[in-house]
């Protein structure tokens, strides 16, 4: 299996022109149908994820996060297809698919501090904040932070911070996290962020060159500090970019 996530879309013109919304039941039962399309993923790469279902407490939060407030209007009509779709800037939100595994393999409950580096819509991080205690969050493109910021705003997740900078260097102010999601991908994670990384964290990340395949990490930090990384899946994901 490559290309889980396929970052590259052919959004031509006749499928956007095709089967608009309405035609598609309300968005409560688009989301429905999106949760089932992605127990299906769950189940056709467990092979590869060892993971046979993904927690209750992700899929619950896939269910409720209203992913089409996150996409811009063009593509509202595929707010709840499992697959990425343009935010703008050349960015993209991921797949439904990969940000529930995401999300389960950060393992975080009510109490967890989170940091994602890579806000784009903001998506990932309603999702985080639905599942753990507080979710900080940085996006380089200055646009699309102040865009997330306002849209969690109005959806009321106050438990999410939102910063406009690079996120290599991390969050230092607020480390350490309990798990730290990265969502675009460096060809090394950050040290600046495994440092930021508490005790028995973790830290998921695509790790890979720009234009090849990457895959899916899960860094552990464990008791005696040391850390442990194992591949789960192939992905392909925007690539980690730095200020200049
Ligand atoms: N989690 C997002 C996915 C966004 S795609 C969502 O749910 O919509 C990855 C994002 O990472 C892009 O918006 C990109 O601008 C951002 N990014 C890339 N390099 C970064 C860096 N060094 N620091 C912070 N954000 C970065």
């Amino acid at each position: 299996m490559s290309k889980v996530h396929t970052v590259a879309l052919a959004l031509t013109a006749g499928l956007l022109g095709a089967s608009p919304a309405c035609s598609q039941g309300s968005f409560e039962q688009q989301r429905a149908a999106m949760v089932e399309a992605i127990e299906a993923n769950v189940g056709a790469t467990r092979a590869y994820t060892g993971r046979e279902r993904l927690a209750d407490a992700v899929m619950e939060a896939m269910a409720r996060v209203p992913r089409h407030e996150f996409v811009p209007d063009a593509v509202l009509p595929y707010a709840y297809e499992n697959r990425p779709l343009p935010i703008g800037e050349g960015q993209t939100i991921s797949q439904p698919y990969i940000v529930a595994l995401m999300t389960d393999l950060a393992e975080v409950g009510p109490e967890s501090a989170v940091l994602e580096i890579g806000t784009g819509s903001g998506y990932q991080a309603a999702v985080l904040a639905e599942v753990a205690g507080s979710v900080h969050t940085i996006e380089i493109v200055e646009p699309l932070g102040r865009r997330a910021a306002a849209t969690l705003e109005r959806l009321g997740y106050d438990n999410v911070t939102v910063r406009v900078g690079d996120g290599y260097a991390g969050w230092p102010e607020f480390a350490p996290f309990d798990a730290i999601l990265v969502t675009a991908a460096p060809e090394r994670i950050p040290q600046p962020l495994i440092d930021q990384l508490a005790v028995g964290g973790r830290l998921v990340a695509p790790v890979g060159a720009q234009n090849r395949a990457q895959s899916l990490q899960v860094l552990e930090k464990t008791d005696d500090g040391s850390v442990r990384v194992t591949d789960v899946l192939p992905v392909v994901f925007v690539p980690f970019t730095r200020a200049n």
